[in-house]
């Protein structure tokens, strides 16, 4: 199988070849030729398998094959949780459409509109935003959704759960009823997919491993630890293994700020990434660590989706995440197009129904040791996973739960009482369910 063998046109195929693609992914090779055909689709492949190519390719031929001679109308657009994943997916969408006439841009917050708005009004056929930013440069009318023709939903679960749900539905609101839309991403709960068919259209669903399963060459296994002792255990794993490039997840910004500190009082140096930091951080943070400047990047689940680190070779979780999916992603991190990679995962007495949650997504148990010198004494009772993906419409009462604020939330009015927009535009973001900042 080729890249030309799936449909795609010369100026594609001399792209990904730039690019050292010499076939393409199984999950590239079932989507694209699908996308061709213009019908909407449903994509859940492992992490690091090449989706971002799976649904731009196709996207940018057809743009380029449908172009009108003179307006340039935003014809794209493509949605991400995070502003990382937009850069990094506009990076992308720059370099496969490098050989046609098509432009492209990427908008996303924490940085200011100004340079954002003047793009746009040049004109784009193809937008990569997060949700947030673009809804307000909607509300100042610096952007249409007029003449949308295809909406890409990336990381699709998380852009239909709770926290960004609403925010989507506005956007797609002032869209064509006409339109395609693709949504992708390497879990999918069954609840999701339900609000997943609200929105697509006779979808084709198309998948190419066992569903919410991790990337093959992931070797993944759990060390018995007490939280006390985490950090310890921590700089001893880095050091005595003379790990050089690791992604550290914690559950909590503070967390996260924390073992950064200690990390660089151990002499490891690190950064962290997380909702509470500037833009302008989080971009150097992330930088530093892909051209190898700081050995450590410890970050939130903000990091969680999607973000690509060529040959990461190691994946610590500092805490296992109460949400079993996101594991799924966080480990994916590492074990990118084809490349080994090796998640560790810190588990003391709180979290091994975490742990159960995770292996029952997986179908399979994780491998687990006792450290010599690390031997657990916690007796803290276990926490209650969410079963759920915060806000997914779940019936089942959380109400024993003592663990994340998103669980006490209420379920099924979340967003009337006192709430009603008080914008006639209807953005309300105020009122909206508070999107829990990562
Ligand atoms: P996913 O979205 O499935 O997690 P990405 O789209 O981020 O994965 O791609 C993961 C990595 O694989 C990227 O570095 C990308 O450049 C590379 N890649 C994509 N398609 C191919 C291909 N056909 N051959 C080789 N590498 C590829
Ligand atoms: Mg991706």
């Amino acid at each position: 199988m080729t890249f030309k063998s799936l449909g795609l046109s010369d100026a594609f195929i001399k792209a990904v070849e730039e690019k050292g693609y010499t076939k393409p992914s199984p999950i590239q090779q079932k989507a694209i030729p699908q996308i061709l055909q213009g019908k909407d689709v449903l994509a859940s492949a492992q992490t690091g398998t090449g989706k971002t190519a799976g649904f731009t390719l196709p996207v940018l031929q057809y743009l380029t094959e449908t172009k009108h001679p003179k307006y340039r109308p935003l014809r794209a657009l493509v949605l991400t949780p995070t502003r990382e994943l937009a850069a990094q997916v506009y990076d992308n969408v720059r370099e496969y459409s490098k050989y046609v006439n098509i432009k492209s841009a990427v908008v996303f917050g924490g940085v200011k509109p100004a340079s954002q708005i003047a793009t746009l009004k040049r004109g784009v056929d193809i937008l990569v935003a997060t949700p947030g930013r673009l809804l307000d440069l909607h509300d100042q009318k610096a952007v249409s959704f007029k003449r949308i023709d295809v909406l890409i939903l990336d990381e699709a679960d998380r852009m239909l759960d709770m926290g960004f749900v609403r925010d989507i539905n506005k956007i797609i609101s002032f869209m064509p009823a006409k339109r395609q839309n693709l949504m992708f991403s390497a879990t999918f709960s069954k609840d999701i997919k339900k609000l997943a068919n609200g929105i697509l259209k006779n979808p084709v669903e198309v998948e190419t491993a066992p569903q919410n399963s991790t990337a093959k060459k992931v070797t993944h296994s759990v060390f018995k630890v007490d939280k006390k002792r985490k950090t310890e255990f921590t700089v001893k794993l880095i050091k005595e293994n003379n790990w050089n490039q690791v992604l550290i997840f914690t559950r909590t910004k503070h967390g996260a700020n924390k073992l950064t500190q200690n990390l660089v009082k151990a002499k490891i140096s690190a950064a962290a990434i997380h909702g509470n930091k500037s833009q302008g951080a989080r971009t150097k943070a992330l930088r530093d660590f892909k051209d190898n400047s700081i050995r450590v990047l410890v970050a939130t689940d903000i990091a969680a989706r999607g973000l690509d680190i060529p040959l990461l070779p190691h994946v610590i979780n500092y805490e296992l995440p109460n949400v079993p999916e996101d594991y799924v992603h966080r480990i994916g991190r590492t074990g990118r197009a084809g490349a080994k990679g090796e998640a560790i995962s810190l588990v003391c007495s709180e979290e091994t129904e975490y742990q159960k949650e995770i292996e029952k997504l997986l179908k399979e148990e994780l491998n687990s040791t006792v450290v010599e010198g690390f031997e657990p004494t916690d007796t803290a009772a276990p926490k209650r996973a969410a079963t759920q993906k915060k806000g997914s419409f779940k019936k089942k009462s959380n109400s024993t739960s003592s663990n994340t604020s998103s669980t006490k939330k209420p379920k099924r009015k979340p967003h009337f009482k006192g709430n009603k927009p008080n914008n006639s535009s209807g953005r309300g973001r105020t009122g909206a369910p508070k999107k829990k900042r990562i």
